[in-house]
């Protein structure tokens, strides 16, 4: 086995490297610069290039990092490990470890729809496949990007022409700017938060086209904000008070937003199932563009994803340690 599962996370013992430890490692190798992917703490680290300034934005600039251009390959102890695009938020790869012939992809999160700012997901073929499963149940079904943004654009027009402030919540790095990419034109005013201002300015550097815009301050009065939509981190929508907004509406981005009905739908006026990560279509779909005849399920609805992949006959277990197990969605 090129890979195992450990209290630390995914560790290829062969070349000695830890693929997004969960504690401070000596080797680490980042998939994307996301809080539960990224951790602080290990003594050198190596990632995509296209990452690097992301990743010391996130953990820190004094951070020893390597950057690999996609495609190209490094070999450690004979491991050859390369970065392939994972579609899921600027910057983020999957990492291939090839040994003696064997293969192994490790996809970190993605997903397959291009979204007009992350490099395309690429399908690598492997004989080991790990996979997340975020959003594995057949009930999480993406509408085309293109659609979900002409939802909004109603949702916003509508809140226009009674006057109100439109207020939407999006993960700052990665959903922020793709959001920002649909919603803004000449015409149309989009402000966003402070935190992810800073997230555009890092992308821009790495060489990402990311529209300028200006920062919503607490201090603007409201007139400057007349049929404004405002991007905010989804911390914000409930600790910020935007109280001096009224009339405003609010709504969340994101792949939980698809289940209408589900408790944190309701808490918002609105909203769009928009997410980062592959839907059920699509995660059965990269796992057969892979050709794996073993497949590891981490990430979410591990044990759905599974049971649904042992059905169809191709090797699938749980990612062997509980740490790897922990749900989180923080970057949906
Ligand atoms: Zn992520
Ligand atoms: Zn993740």
């Amino acid at each position: 086995m090129l890979i195992e599962f450990t209290s630390s996370g995914i560790f290829c013992r062969t070349a000695g490297v830890y693929i997004d430890p969960s504690k401070p490692v000596s080797k680490a190798i980042i998939t994307h610069s996301h809080s539960d992917h990224a951790k602080r703490g290990s003594s050198s680290y190596m990632t995509c290039k296209k990452n690097i300034q992301i990743l010391r934005h996130r953990i820190g600039n004094s951070i020893d990092v390597t950057g690999i251009d996609y495609g190209d390959a490094v070999s450690i102890n004979g491991v050859k490990i390369s970065f392939h695009p994972a579609g899921h938020i600027p910057g983020s790869s999957q990492v291939r470890l090839e040994y003696k012939g064997e293969v192994c992809v490790v996809s970190g999160d993605y997903k397959l729809e291009y979204d007009g700012l992350t490099e395309e997901y690429e399908p690598v073929k492997c004989n080991t496949f790990v996979t997340e499963s975020t959003f594995a149940l057949p009930v999480f079904k993406w509408d085309p990007q293109n659609e979900i943004a002409e939802s909004i654009k109603k949702w916003w027009s509508r809140n226009k022409s009674k006057g109100n402030v439109c207020v939407i919540g999006a993960y700052s790095l990665g959903k922020a700017q793709r959001l920002l990419k649909l919603l803004h034109s000449d015409e149309e005013r989009v402000l966003v938060h402070s935190s992810i201002q800073q997230i555009n300015h890092v992308l821009r550097l790495a060489g990402y086209d990311i529209p300028e815009v200006k920062t919503y301050e607490q201090s603007m009065n409201r007139n400057e904000l007349e049929g404004a939509m405002i991007i905010v981190p989804p911390a914000s929508l409930s600790a910020d008070s935007f109280s001096k907004l009224e009339p405003y509406e609010n709504a969340f981005a994101s792949g939980w937003m698809a289940v209408r009905g589900s408790r944190r739908w309701q808490s918002f006026d609105a909203g769009f199932g928009m997410s980062d990560h592959a839907d059920w279509k699509d995660l059965n779909e990269a796992v057969l563009m892979t050709g794996a005849e073993k497949v590891f399920v981490t990430h979410g609805f591990t044990e759905v994803f599974a049971r649904w992949l042992k059905e169809k006959n191709i090797d699938a277990e749980i990612a062997g340690e509980k740490s790897l197990q922990v749900r989180t969605d923080s970057d949906s």
